[in-house]
Parts: C-alpha cells; structure tokens; sequence
C-alpha cells in the first residue's frame, strides 16, 4: 500500500511538505462563488487550473460545477492577461447571461501581477459589463494559504462590492456560514426561521449544489444568496462569522466599512458550539429559543448520556480544516474521547491557540499546522481508535488498520455528506451516530465468540 512504509521516526521538516493536509486557493473561492444565485466562477489562469478545481468540486459533491477560465497561452504568460479577461467577460455575459461573475486568480495570473480591479474598470468601460450584471473578484495566490483561504478570500470579497448602506434589511443578522456542506446551509436558515430571525445567510450553497434530478438542466439552479440581499448585509443589525479562518476577515471587512458590528464564532459543530451560537442569536435579536430547538438539545444529551461507555477514552486523530477541527475537537472532549492528535494544513496561529485550550487536560495531545505524512508517524509511533478526516485518511486507516470516519473536504468515495447536514443540535446527533457506528462496527469485528454481543 501507498503509505507502508511511512517511518516511525520523525525528523524536523521545515521546506519539504508530504501529503498536503489542503488544497489550492481557488478551490475554496469558486466554492464560495456557488453560493451567490446566478454566479459564475471565472478561473484567470490557466485552462488546467480551472479543470482541476472543477473536479476536485464535482467529485466532492456529485454535481456539475460550472466555471469559465481566461485560457492562459504562453502569450499571455509573458504578456499579462488582460485581454482575455476583458474579452471572457464580454463572452460571458453574451453566452450564459449570469448575474455575477466572481473572478479569482491563480498561481500563474497572481507571479504575472495582474490587477484584476482595474482589468474589470477596463471591461466596464469598454461596455462588456451590461447594466445590473456585476464582476467581482478575489485574488487567491495558490502559493500561500489553502483552499479556506481562497474561501475567505472571495467571501471578503463579495462584501467589498455588494453592501449598500440605502439597501435597508430590516435589522436583519448576517450570517456568514464558513465552509459547510448545502445542508449545513439549510439547516442554519431552519434554525434561524425556528427562532423567528430575519437572517442573509451567505455564501448559501443550498439548492445551487445540492439540486434535485428533474430530468431538465439548469445551468443556475435556484439557490445562492441574492444580490439584493448581499447589497443589504450593509445595513444589518449585526453579523456572526462561522469560522475565523473562513468567515471572519468578510465580518471585519464589512464592520470597517459599514460599521456592522461583528462576532467571531466557531461553526456550529456539537452541543456547546452549538449553545453559543444559539446565545449569540439570543442576544442579538433578543428572540428566545424555542421549545422545539432546546427538545432537539435534550435528545442529543440523552443520546451522549446513553452511550458514554463507548466513548469514554477513545483515542482519535483527526486532521481538516480549522474552523471545522476545532469545534468538532471540542464536541469528542466534552462526549468523553480523547483527540490525541489534530493537524490542520491551513496555517494561522489562531488554531493551535485553540487547540491548547480545548486540549488542555490531555497532556498527550498533539496538535500542530503540519501534513498527513506527520499525522501518520505519530499514529504509527501510538496507535489511536478512530481515525477522522477527509477521503485521503483511507490510506491510513487501511495500513493501520484504523476505523474510519470521514469528516470534511473532500470526500470522494462516498455520498452522503452533501445532503445530511453536521451543524447544530440534530447535526451533532448524526456526528455522534457515525462516531458510535464505526467503533460499535470494529467491536463487533473483533469480539472472541464468547463475546459477540446481540445487545451492545
Ligand atoms: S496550485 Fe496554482 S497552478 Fe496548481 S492548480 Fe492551484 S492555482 Fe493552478
């Protein structure tokens, strides 16, 4: 197998990464474009580049992800690429009439320098922007950062060109959602709806990635959040950013230019994650919580009660995103397990600042801003009992012979995690169902004859 002979040893890296716990900038910001109706991603690079984001989409969510590219030749390699994203805009608009078209940059476009503010001032007067059509855009340098970078990146991105103060919203609260699956997004408006609470949720993947099969294709599915409604996250009562990796520099953005004060919270992940962002709505709209949210609540502490004894201790490694590690490193802690070692492949000092409050009563805990190769020497060197993570953890599972959960992005070999969302209450109740599933799997799997339980 791939990953065999990954030594136990472990020698101090510091120019050499192996096996990326990430990806690449644009991934994330074509990701986020999705998530606004009738928006186009536009890739300014390379035609390779675009297809491989496209890919690594469409496998993780089954779906077509539509995007256009600059098509870079070895002309504009040298030459910059102005004119063929000024003439792609013209296409654009013409050929597929989308509302948005939300640019990034690449690896080579961002070494070029090419200043894509002042390319899209160029298109706008040379009248390829037809009125009431928008270009926004985001640079996203792959050679920093990671896809939750590049996910920040166009979110901030989106709040430099929408909001208008005239554009009134009626004390409603921004909610910018992080990177989380269609139906996390869905269940957060269901959330706010319970609640009685004028939300924008933004960027809203639901029903753009996540679309049912007619039979009739539409290249702009009914979902995304509006323009209209982006215009009036300006004038908002306040605004929550799920995420300080992938929601919070938007937040700030929008709090410096329109004084919308902001919060920074940690994705609804698991039950105390879950009451702070239910305590931060409270508070801010002074609306209380409903029976039908606190019942959800009760379920999920009789669920973690009636279990316990299949937790209690469990070793898990995990590695991800930040602003998914930790709130879900929280949720194992306080159901009893122990996360011995989290590695994240998105640098910021923030999370291992996290990490050694929530792992501080675990003195084996091992945490850090590293890759896979690493994760894999500390679990050769002790063993742990789950392993969770995105597909690429399988290789380990396999040689280690480690039950597997997968847990974020991307997942490539199963189906599922677009459609049954992770956050809040119900949310925590699924994560835990899977965590208990896969150990309860592996006891029956290896119980002697004399112990093989009917009833666990
Ligand atoms: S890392 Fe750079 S060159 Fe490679 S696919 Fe991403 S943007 Fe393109």
């Amino acid at each position: 197998m791939l990953l065999r002979h990954t030594p136990k040893e472990i020698k101090e890296r510091s120019a050499l990464t192996v096996n990326p716990a990430k990806t690449c900038q644009p991934v994330g910001a074509m990701y986020a474009a999705l998530g606004i109706h009738r928006c186009l991603p536009h890739s300014h690079g390379s035609q390779g580049c675009c297809a491989y984001h496209r890919s690594a989409l469409t496998r993780h969510y089954k779906e077509p992800v539509m995007a256009t590219t600059s098509s870079f030749t070895e002309g504009s390699s040298v030459f910059g690429g102005q004119s063929n994203l000024v003439e792609a805009i013209g296409n654009i608009f013409t050929l597929y009439n989308p509302d948005v078209i939300a640019v990034h940059t690449t690896c080579l476009s961002e070494t070029i320098g090419d200043d894509i503010g002042q390319i899209i001032s160029k298109a706008r007067e040379e009248g390829k922007i037809p009125a009431g059509k928008y270009v926004i855009h985001a640079n996203t340098p792959s050679y920093i950062g990671s896809h939750v970078t590049g996910f920040a990146n166009m979110v901030k991105g989106m709040v430099r060109y929408f909001p208008e103060k005239k554009a009134a919203s009626g004390g409603a609260i921004n909610i910018i959602a992080g990177w989380c699956e269609p139906a996390d997004a869905r269940e957060l408006k269901r959330i706010l709806f319970d609640m009685g609470i004028e939300g924008i949720v933004f960027p809203d993947t639901s029903d753009v990635l996540d679309t049912p099969l007619t039979g009739r294709y539409a290249m702009f599915p009914k979902g995304g959040v509006t323009v209209d409604r982006l215009k009036m996250t300006g004038s908002s009562a306040g605004t929550l950013a799920l995420g300080a990796f992938a929601s919070l520099p938007a937040a700030e953005e929008l709090d410096a230019r329109f004084k919308v004060r902001h919060e920074a919270l940690d994705m609804p992940y698991g039950i105390k994650a879950t009451d702070r962002f239910l305590d931060a709505l409270m508070r801010i709209s002074g609306k209380m919580v409903p029976v039908s949210l606190a019942d959800e609540r009760g379920r999920l502490v009789d669920m973690i009660s009636d279990m316990e004894q299949y937790l209690y201790k469990r070793r898990v490694a995990l590695f991800g995103d930040p602003d998914q590690l930790i709130p879900v490193t929280e949720f194992l802690v306080d159901i009893g397990m122990r996360p011995v070692y989290v590695v994240t492949g998105t640098p910021g000092n923030y999370f291992e600042e996290r990490m050694a409050g929530i792992l501080g009563d675990i003195p084996e805990a091992k945490f850090k801003h590293g890759d896979m190769f690493l994760l894999h020497q500390w679990i050769k060197n002790e063993k742990v009992d789950l392993l969770m993570g995105n597909t690429y953890g399988k290789y380990i599972s396999r040689d280690d012979d480690i039950p597997f959960l997968r847990f974020g992005f991307p997942i490539l070999d199963r189906t599922g995690h677009s459609y049954f969302h992770s956050v809040g209450y119900t949310g925590a109740m699924r994560f835990l169902e899977r965590i208990l599933n896969s150990l309860m799997d592996r006891q029956d799997r290896d119980a002697p004859e004399e112990s093989f339980e009917l009833v666990m």
